[in-house]
């Protein structure tokens, strides 16, 4: 470039300039294609801007015919201009009308040039437009040239994204950065929020584009590039990092980045050509992120996302700004989006000011969703390209229910689900009036509605859900959530909070349920397998390392001093198993006595009928435990042979079915005959329609998520259950296995009015 007119530096040294003066949005345009060209030494320069309908319009040219200025336009993949920018990525040709992608536009008379270099218009690796050069002769545009261009369309980008072009639109027409998207993903956790888009990795605005000094400004690149090097090597070489696996392999990545020498030598490129070191790093993550858009393979997009965390991190120490400057902007309707995040992440953002979560990325079952759940926050998960497509501030719409995001939402998606939204308000009250009246059928009989818990968060719903205790606290999510084993001292802490809250309602406490699709990434003991659910999981896991499950017991046994300790083993195949269970309990109650430490009052032991193998031996069960719950989740998927996490295949099988409701009342039964007390506590107990079925067959204890407390009780307060008994019996004796026991339970409820 040093050939050219001035270079780079002069360049933007004039564009600053032109910004400066006070001229309208078209003039400005008009100057700033005229600089570029004559800079470049190119005959033509275009800026070409995308609208909300996926149409690139022509904003300015110099050397192609002004006329077409407004009118010439090209669809997202159409033409040259169109591949720039469905692509996100520059074009450089000798002879473009050889290019297959090329396209005629009469308007423009573009067609006696021949070199052609364009390239995209990113923001936050968004595509806003895109700007080209064009000269007659032959020429291939150097590298430099190339990076050149890429520096200006970055100022041209924050033209559009600060609104200055709004005003040359044309009216009903909308540029695409306002454009309502709506995506869909996976519904993680029901609810809806409307509200405000808060990227959890806060996209900096750069607003100092052009640098006084070069020099300077590569010093200050030089010396936070250090502290940030420095700051990683200091995370590595904290104790609690220094063996965790996962944690351990990003910092060692970002490590690897941050002195990665083709990126550094890129943001000093950029600071060469005359940015500064902030508006440097943001321009090459913004290349980064325009190219991971169009990477599949899992693998380098994590790579490359690690990059633009790093990226990120630059910025805040450039910049000069903790992540903790968002907590204070936060909207009071916020609705954090991210790519992923850590579980505790989200519990440092304030809950009464959160509507609700989107994520990229995220399972059912991984550790972020837990916790959303626990505290009740609607999330959609899988919801590609969300973060590149969300501005901080954005208008956004979360429906957890069916999975839905509306991202700048239009009026009447806005209204519908105001609506929505009020009528969920007006039903939770309803509940709420409920909460306090006791849990009985409309024929008197009482109820036993329990929740199910796992997180220290989860402890307020007890009071607010009105539950009559915990009948299935998931110690494993302790596990899942921590860095590392959590220490004895830790786990005795949770459980003395769980008891201190229940204030006396009853708490089950399920030993570690691990294993299976429950994976703690620290523990080095667990093999790939090729069925994990039929695996190494559960009681086995703790039998064969019994260590795990003697420091769990003491931590629970200390917790529970003075007071009622109910223990509950996952996934129990033959009976025997509790009783191996039980001699490690006693073995520690003995350990503890011996110490005189404070024991509990009394100690309740129960297992949990999963596998289907404990059917045949439900008497022998019943007398060797205090109680049973029945995991209706586990159950079902091995009854019917369906794996309650492929999505393809797990609804396709109905619980409400006669054999699985035969199955739940021989349970029931046994129980009852041996005055052992049986619990319900799946997914099952926590939908009125199944709910209902189960009280039809006997059950008179449910456990389910805190929220589904008030729809079940809602349900029940208007049920006559003797009533519901008598066809339940009859339909699961005299009908084939075929009958629509769902159809039947819907038919019941209309008839008699009650609300499922
Ligand atoms: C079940 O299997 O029904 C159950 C309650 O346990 P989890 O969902 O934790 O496997
Ligand atoms: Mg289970």
């Amino acid at each position: 470039m040093r050939d050219t007119a001035g270079g780079p530096r002069v360049l933007l040294r004039r564009l600053r300039e032109l910004m400066a003066e006070a001229l309208e949005p078209q003039a400005r345009l008009d100057r700033i294609v005229r600089e570029i060209a004559q800079n470049m030494v190119a005959e033509v320069c275009s800026l070409y801007v995308l609208r909300a309908d996926s149409v690139l319009e022509l904003y300015a040219t110099e050397g192609l015919n002004p006329g077409a200025v407004h009118l010439a336009q090209l669809r997202l993949g159409q033409g040259l201009v169109g591949t720039i920018a469905a692509s996100a990525r520059p074009l450089n040709l000798s002879d473009a009308q050889k290019h297959p992608a090329f396209a005629y536009l009469p308007e423009t008379g573009e067609e006696v040039y021949h070199s052609f270099l364009g390239v995209p218009v990113l923001r936050a690796g968004r595509t806003l437009g895109v700007l080209v050069v064009q000269n007659r002769t032959m020429r291939h545009y150097r590298d430099d040239e190339l990076e050149a261009l890429e520096t200006v369309a970055m100022v041209i980008a924050e033209m559009i994204a600060t609104g200055d072009l709004a005003r040359l639109t044309r009216p009903g027409i909308e540029l695409d950065l306002s454009r309502p998207v709506s995506l869909t993903g996976l519904p993680f956790n029901d609810g809806v929020g409307l509200g405000h888009v808060v990227l959890h990795e806060p996209r900096i605005v750069v607003t100092a584009l052009f640098n006084e000094d070069s020099d300077q400004e590569l010093v200050r690149l030089e010396t936070a590039l250090d502290s940030l090097r420095l700051s990683i090597d200091d995370m590595l070489s904290r104790r609690e990092v220094a063996f965790e696996g996962e944690h351990r392999a990003v910092l060692e990545a970002y490590r690897m980045f941050a002195n990665d020498k083709g990126w550094v030598r890129r943001l000093q490129e950029a600071v060469n050509n005359g940015l500064t070191a902030e508006a440097a790093v943001e321009k090459v993550q913004s290349d980064m992120r325009a190219r991971m858009m169009h990477m599949t393979d899992p693998y380098l997009r994590e790579r490359m996302s690690d990059f633009d965390d790093l990226a990120n991190r630059l910025l805040r120490q450039l910049m000069g700004r903790g992540p903790e400057a968002l907590a204070e902007i936060l909207p009071k309707d916020a609705i954090v989006v991210a790519r992923s995040m850590g579980a505790a992440e989200l519990l440092d953002y304030p809950r009464q000011k959160l509507r609700g979560l989107v994520l990229e990325e995220g399972a059912p079952t991984s550790h972020i969703v837990i916790v959303a759940r626990a505290i009740g926050l609607p999330t959609v998960g899988q919801v590609k390209g969300v973060v590149s497509m969300s501005e901080n501030g954005d208008a956004i719409i979360v429906d957890g229910e069916d999975g839905q995001v509306h991202l700048r939402p239009q009026g009447d998606v806005e209204a519908a689900y105001a609506e929505k939204v009020r009528f969920r308000a007006r039903r939770q009250k309803h509940y709420q009036e409920l909460r306090d009246r006791p849990a009985q059928t409309k024929d008197g009989a009482a109820i036993d509605l329990m929740m199910n818990a796992g997180l220290a968060v989860d402890l307020p719903q007890l009071s607010q859900s009105g539950a009559a205790g915990i009948g299935l606290f998931r110690t494993e999510l302790q596990f899942m959530v921590a860095a590392a084993f959590p220490r004895v001292e830790a786990q005795e802490r949770l459980y003395r909070e769980v008891l201190d809250a229940a204030d006396g309602k009853p708490v089950t406490f399920r030993t570690i349920d691990i294993g299976g699709d429950k994976v703690l990434p620290y523990f080095k003991g667990a093999q790939q397998e090729e069925n994990p659910a039929l695996g190494w999981r559960a009681i086995r896991l703790t039998l064969d390392r019994p260590g795990l499950l003697r420091t769990q017991i003491r931590a629970l046994l200390k917790a529970a001093g003075g007071r009622e300790l109910r223990l509950m083993l996952p996934m129990v195949t033959e009976v025997n198993e509790v009783r191996q269970a039980r001699e490690i309990i006693d073995r520690e109650v003995r350990h503890l006595s011996r110490f005189a430490h404070h024991l509990p009052t009394r100690l309740k032991l129960g297992a949990m009928v999963e596998v289907p193998a404990l059917l045949w031996q439900l008497d022998e069960l019943m007398q060797a435990v205090d109680f049973v719950s029945v995991g209706s989740n586990d159950l079902f998927q091995f009854v019917t042979a369906t794996d309650r996490g492929n999505t393809r295949i797990s609804e396709r099988f109905d619980p409400l079915s006669v054999p699985f409701l035969r199955l739940l009342r021989q349970i029931v039964r046994a129980g009852d005959a041996a005055s052992t007390s049986v619990t319900l506590c799946g997914e099952l107990a926590g939908r009125p329609i199944s709910a209902m079925a189960l009280l039809g067959i006997g059950y008179r204890s449910i456990s389910m998520a805190p929220a589904a407390i008030g729809p079940v009780k809602a349900m029940l307060c208007d049920l006559p259950l003797a009533e519901l008994t008598g066809l339940m019996d009859e339909a699961l004796a005299n009908h084939s296995s075929s009958t629509d026991i769902r159809a039947l339970l819907r038919q019941f409820a209309e008839t008699h009015d009650i609300p499922l």
